[in-house]
């Protein structure tokens, strides 16, 4: 992992939003006591997402804009589907985002023990009772949008009978699913989640912290507004579809008179080309559609990481795009500029071939070497300069050369002259094909000694530059290339597995770099000139490099190309 984590994001644009002004309104009438205390609740059943990084720059953003805090709480209460190991990936995704819980480090199991006197207590206050109907019969009993649902037979249970089965329940006397603590609320409310919610379910599962402790798990609902209460958040941000989920969220706290903190909705992140829901991204995974959670294809934060986002892009796009209350789907193109932006200002450029041919400059001296000063970065010149080798054998790209040429193509072709980047003036003087494939195998050129960039003869100029590498310094690399993972702008529906992109991904093998990057080493970013960004995977080795193409530059020839 490297190490830019560590940095702190950069200063905030105070972008006004709906969230903000309640905020500020919340401090103007001192609700709050001036504080501002958010908390970003995953639950540890999956590798983090981009719109998971959207929550969380937004409930970081907010505690360091308004010089609150921000808690980092897992929400583990279902122990079937957590995992200690999406505990581990989602504390280092949260960091290379470049946020820091501190001391705040929590889990709603932290808490088992507190929520379970909290259901006493609702129990006594005949506001909770212990049912006998299974899943199915909780289902028949509860009604439809249109319906009111039906009591369930247990619901005049005495405080007695119910504190004494819901002892059992813990104490593991009933089987898994034959009983449930629920709440008595209302079987005729208009809103379902009202309507008697279950708080507690009989499950026996190994809880990844708490071990063979319970047999008795919290449901969401139950935990998470009572996990807020404790922490004593001041505005427990979460996406819409809990809208209808805050009147039990004010219930259970009212209810039982503790810590009211105000639960705000936000429309979540949708993006293009990919899909966002965790039970799918884990099907990628476990059906080989991908590498794993951190494939460079995925949309998982350790995918876009390992792909070459920087932490920089991310909290930019978390702003761009804002915040709002109506649902929307994010063009992708606008992540993949966010990126650019960054990587335009921050990365190196090196000379790289992906699909290379030779070209040999006839009149070069043999065995000569000129070393060739280079610039690292046009757009930092504190990034300084290298010196690249030259000589009379080079590789450059396939499709920079054209025995017939097309209108408007400026690269090489026979006769014509272009510049190689840093070097000379050349001519086509010459091809050479393979005589049984037809096949061009070299490129045969003159250079005009006189017009090396920088020196005071160089003024000529040509239509076009090339860049390249010289054959016998190059280094091989394997080069993957990386396109949207679905084929379809919106693969949500039920055939979204048919709509895998199969070309997602291509990989290179002899790929020629130049030798200034021979001890690159994973995760650092380049810009291959004319090529696009790339970054050293985590599978290269020196001697074995490997580099993702993290985004390709706006590409105008393919542009011109396609009219
Ligand atoms: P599930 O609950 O189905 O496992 P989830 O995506 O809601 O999936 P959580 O771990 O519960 O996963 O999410 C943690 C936090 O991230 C929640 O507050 C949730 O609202 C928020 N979140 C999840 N997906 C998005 C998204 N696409 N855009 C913005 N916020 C999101
Ligand atoms: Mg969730």
């Amino acid at each position: 992992m490297s190490t830019e984590g560590n940095k702190p994001p950069a200063e905030p644009v105070l972008r006004r939003n709906f969230i903000r002004e309640i905020i500020e309104d919340d401090l103007k009438t001192n609700k709050t006591d001036g504080r501002v205390h958010t908390r970003f609740p995953p639950e540890p059943n999956g590798y983090l997402h981009i719109g998971h990084a959207k929550s969380i720059c937004l409930n970081f953003g907010l505690a360091r804009d308004y010089k609150g805090l921000c808690n980092l709480r897992f929400d583990d209460t279902n122990p079937s589907k957590e995992d200690q190991e999406y505990v581990d990936s989602i504390e280092q995704d949260v960091r290379w985002l470049g946020f820091d819980w501190e001391t705040r480090l929590f889990y709603a199991s932290d808490y088992f023990d507190q929520l379970y006197d909290y259901a006493v207590q609702l129990i006594r206050r005949g506001k909770a009772y212990v049912c006998d109907l299974n899943a199915d019969q909780v289902r028949e009993h509860r009604g439809t949008l249109t319906e009111p649902g039906k009591d369930s037979p247990y619901r005049g249970r005495s405080v007695e009978e119910n504190l004494d089965l819901f002892d059992r329940m813990r104490k593991g006397e009933f089987p898994d699913g034959s009983r449930t603590l629920r709440a008595k609320i209302d079987m005729a409310s208009p809103n379902l989640n009202l309507r008697d919610p279950v708080m507690y379910r009989v499950l026996r599962s190994t809880h990844h912290r708490t071990g063979d402790k319970w047999c008795i798990y919290p449901m969401y609902d139950w935990a998470h507004g009572q996990s807020d209460s404790i922490e004593r958040i001041t505005h427990s941000i979460c996406t819409l579809e809990f809208e209808d989920h805050r009147p039990l969220y004010d219930w259970f706290v009212e209810e039982l008179g503790i810590y009211h903190p105000r639960q705000i909705e936000f429309a979540r992140l949708n993006l293009t080309y990919t899909v966002m829901s965790k039970r799918k991204l884990l099907q990628l995974v476990q059906e080989n559609h991908v590498s794993g959670w951190d494939d460079p294809r995925m949309p998982t934060i350790s995918g876009l990481r390992r792909r070459g986002f920087t932490p920089e892009s991310i909290r930019l796009f978390a702003d761009r795009i804002g915040v709002s209350k109506s649902e929307s789907t994010v063009d992708v193109a606008l992540l993949e500029d966010c990126l650019r932006d960054d990587l335009n200002k921050n990365s190196l450029r090196v000379m790289s071939v992906l699909h290379p041919v030779k070209l040999v400059i006839e009149n070069y001296p043999d065995g000569q070497v000129e070393e060739l000063d280079a610039v690292n970065n046009p757009e930092d010149a504190s990034a300084g300069h290298r010196k690249v080798p030259f000589s009379k054998v080079l590789y450059i790209e396939q499709d920079d050369f054209r025995e017939d040429p097309p209108k408007k193509y400026f690269r090489l072709s026979p006769g014509v002259e272009v510049r190689l980047r840093y070097a000379y003036i050349i001519k086509c003087v010459g091809v050479v094909k393979d005589e049984k494939t037809g096949a061009i195998v070299e490129l045969r050129c003159t250079y005009d000694a006189d017009t090396k960039s920088g020196s005071p003869q160089s003024a000529r100029k040509v239509k076009g530059t090339i860049h390249w590498v010289s054959a016998s310094h190059a280094l091989d690399a394997e080069v993957r290339l990386y396109d949207r993972l679905f084929k379809a702008e919106n693969p949500g529906g039920d055939n979204w597995r048919e709509l895998i992109n199969p070309n997602a991904l291509e990989i290179l093998k002899g790929c020629k770099v130049e030798p200034s990057l021979a001890n690159a080493e994973a995760q650092n970013r380049y810009q291959f000139e004319r090529l696009g960004y790339f970054c050293v995977d985590a599978d290269s080795k020196p001697g074995n490099l490997v580099f993702n193409r993290t985004v390709t530059l706006r590409d105008t020839w393919a542009k011109i190309e396609k009219q």
